[in-house]
């Protein structure tokens, strides 16, 4: 048996960084990432065989927890069936109607296989429609590794993209304006100056790639209106909030709807899929019919779809959303309760099946004050829990996620780490004085 660090080690000389995705890393916390073996239910293992309670369910697609019997089922039988067949399935079209369904403000939808396609493919098609070449992101919103999206958080209020990656040229993200979120005035202003420019407005209409932002529902109103009034396409980024801050995602929860739609995560059950989607008279400018290409060797992959189409039947199953809502609650509360006996700055709160937690007074509206908390206390809590049993995403710019397979022993031995870890915490910094 291989330990962590040996596992760490040899991956270092083939991969970069050791790693297929740069958070898994633990750059933001520093130590040897743990190499997981296997998953059931809430909990997972390392290659060493220690166990932890899993907050990251995969970075939210797990929303049913590891190796749902049902979702195994499903993905064993739809690969004995074949696995990808580069031909339409029927399986496809019913996930297509369940998310059109679902989903007040889509009437037509396009499987792809990645979060970061579809929304490449919805600023393609926002600009092949409005024939337009100006885009607004938001600040600490992520959006995939998409080049036009890969932006510099910007200074001031206007700020024209300045690459955040190398290899991302100048040119490809110059028609990227980004803005601080939750800035009303910026958005306006931008508008007024630019708003015959403007193809697209795509943001996460609950952020959860700089810790859990939560918005006013009065900003994605002003969005909508300013789409509105400019003939600009509204982007809802929904591949983390979609079944997860509500069964209908955001736009659930403030009642709005955007033009377009993306989605991701929890849709592909744990395989790789996304989903682009909205109007009707917007999706019908893709190829074949329509001049914006987009296409995809394993777009709506049978075995996916499969894992997909469970997963979606058994969360809208009655109570189990609400179930899994309770659980996040609960856990939200006694974090906050256990960092007030310890008297340490602290905010924590949810949303739907989401969490946020900050060693600052206040939960974070933005990505400045996100980046301005306490993240030496976040560093120590992050290894503090780990030991005791509870993986926390390594970052604090990330959101946790729950499931359904999280249940009332989780949340005691969640809080109860919380306890030890807060009181070592404020032990070390008592000592340091
Ligand atoms: C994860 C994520 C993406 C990218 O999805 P991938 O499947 O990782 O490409 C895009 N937008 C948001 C909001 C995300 O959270």
């Amino acid at each position: 048996m291989l330990k962590n660090s040996d596992l760490y080690q040899n991956s270092l000389r083939v991969i970069p960084s050791g790693v297929n995705s740069p958070v898994r890393a633990f750059g933001a916390v520093g130590g040897v990432p743990r190499f997981i073996r296997k998953g059931k239910g809430s909990k997972i293992w390392d290659s060493e065989g220690n166990c932890f309670i899993d907050y990251i369910c995969s970075w939210g697609p797990l929303v049913l927890g590891h190796a749902n019997v049902a979702i195994v089922r499903a993905i064993s039988d739809a690969a004995a069936e074949g696995s990808t067949f580069g031909a339409p399935t029927e399986r496809e079209l019913q996930m297509a109607e369940k998310l059109v369904r679902n989903f007040k403000s889509v009437e037509k939808i396009r499987l792809v296989s990645s979060g970061t396609e579809a929304t490449m493919s919805a600023v393609r098609l926002s600009r092949g429609y409005t024939r337009r070449d100006k885009i607004i992101k938001f600040e600490g919103c992520y959006h995939g590794h998409v080049d036009s999206l890969l932006v510099e958080a910007g200074s001031g209020a206007l700020t024209f993209g300045q690459p955040s990656s190398a290899g991302v040229t100048g040119k490809a993200t110059e028609d990227t304006i980004t803005l601080a979120y939750g800035n009303y005035d910026d958005l306006k202003s931008t508008f007024k100056k630019y708003g015959d420019e403007i193809a697209a407005v795509i943001i996460e209409p609950v952020a959860g790639n700089m810790n859990l932002v939560i918005p006013e529902k009065d900003y994605l109103l002003l969005a909508r209106q300013l789409c509105n009034q400019f003939g600009s396409i509204l982007v809802f980024d929904e591949v983390m909030t979609g079944f997860r801050v509500g069964l209908q995602g955001a736009q659930g929860v403030f009642d709005i709807e955007p033009d377009l739609t993306t989605l991701g995560k929890v849709i592909g059950g744990g395989l790789p899929m996304g989903a682009f989607g909205g109007k009707a008279d917007i999706m019908d400018q893709l190829a074949p019919a329509g001049p914006v290409y987009q296409a995809g060797t394993l777009s709506g992959n049978p075995v996916a779809v499969a894992a997909g189409l469970t997963t979606l039947d058994h969360l809208m199953q009655v109570g189990v959303f609400e179930s899994i809502v309770k659980f996040t609650n609960n856990l939200v509360r006694g974090l906050r309760e256990a960092a007030e006996d310890a008297e340490l700055e602290f905010s924590a709160q949810s949303l739907g099946t989401m969490f946020g937690f900050s060693f600052s007074k206040n939960s974070p509206q933005n990505l400045v004050e996100s980046q301005s908390a306490d993240h030496e206390k976040f560093r120590q809590f992050f290894h503090l829990m780990l030991e005791e049993g509870v993986y926390l995403a390594p970052s604090p710019f990330e959101a946790g996620f729950t499931s359904a397979a999280h249940n009332d022993q989780d949340l005691e031995k969640t809080i109860s780490s919380a306890r030890i870890a807060f009181g070592k915490i404020v032990e070390a910094s008592e000592v340091r004085r």
